[in-house]
């Protein structure tokens, strides 16, 4: 099959994108980079990587939507873990979580077999951004929103980079916030709430990086990354 046809057909991208990816040499053919988009390619006998990841691959990589009262634990004597959410042909050897979600947080958790990826992702040196939308019991302030910025110290002295939180929703009871932090302390986000006198009433991860939880999954559901999913982790 023409390279150029593969290539659109698995990451359907756009015809400019994927001109760009191989005019600057994106496009790497048995490890060579590849200019002529209309070669002919097998994906059972070539190695073909774009972007540096290889387009196809033994490698399982799952967007789970993770449910409260799930463990994110491979294997638990008492709860559901997110491998019990996995459908039997889908429970390969060799899966794991990067990162964790407490029981009680819902949200999105990538859970793969490449071990690699997952070291990349959670290096502290990488940064990987992790977006949580929760809501809180007390009102939140502006001064809460500076003292995020400028980073949380927890009760006990430790301190957390500079986050960025936002007040999506006030009542005249809980208030609905979004807060994007740097790094994966333990409870960290419900930590952090508490050293502003805020408790954590409900708490969803809605982004990791680049990945976002897609509108249409539910609770408990999951789907197979697609391959421009996979490109953007690297
Ligand atoms: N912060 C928390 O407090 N809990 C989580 O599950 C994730 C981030």
């Amino acid at each position: 099959m023409r390279l150029d046809k593969l290539i659109e057909e698995r990451l359907q991208t756009t015809r400019k994108n994927q001109k760009r990816l191989f005019l600057t040499g994106q496009v790497t053919v048995d490890g060579k980079s590849e200019r002529q988009e209309n070669r002919n390619a097998d994906s059972q006998l070539h190695k073909i990587e774009v972007a540096g990841r290889q387009l196809f691959t033994d490698e399982c990589y799952f967007l789970v939507f993770k449910p409260r009262g799930v463990v994110t634990a491979n294997k638990d004597a008492v709860h559901e873990t997110f491998l019990d959410l996995l459908r039997e042909k889908d429970r390969t050897e060799g899966l794991y979580s990067v990162g964790r979600l407490d029981r009680d947080t819902e949200g999105l958790l990538l859970v793969t077999t490449n071990g690699q990826l997952g070291y990349e992702l959670l290096q502290p040196a990488g940064k990987v951004s992790k977006v949580y939308e929760a809501w809180v019991k007390e009102p939140v302030t502006s001064a809460d929103v500076r003292a995020f910025s400028s980073g949380i110290t927890f009760h006990g002295g430790i301190t957390c980079e500079p986050a960025t939180l936002q007040i999506l929703e006030t009542t005249p009871g809980p208030t609905k916030i979004r807060l994007k932090i740097t790094e994966g302390k333990f409870h960290q986000v419900k930590k952090m709430f508490l050293a502003r006198g805020i408790k954590v009433l409900t708490l969803r991860r809605v982004a990791m990086g680049p990945l976002t939880l897609p509108q249409d999954l539910l609770p408990g559901d999951y789907r197979v990354l697609t391959q421009a999913e996979l490109i953007s982790l690297r």
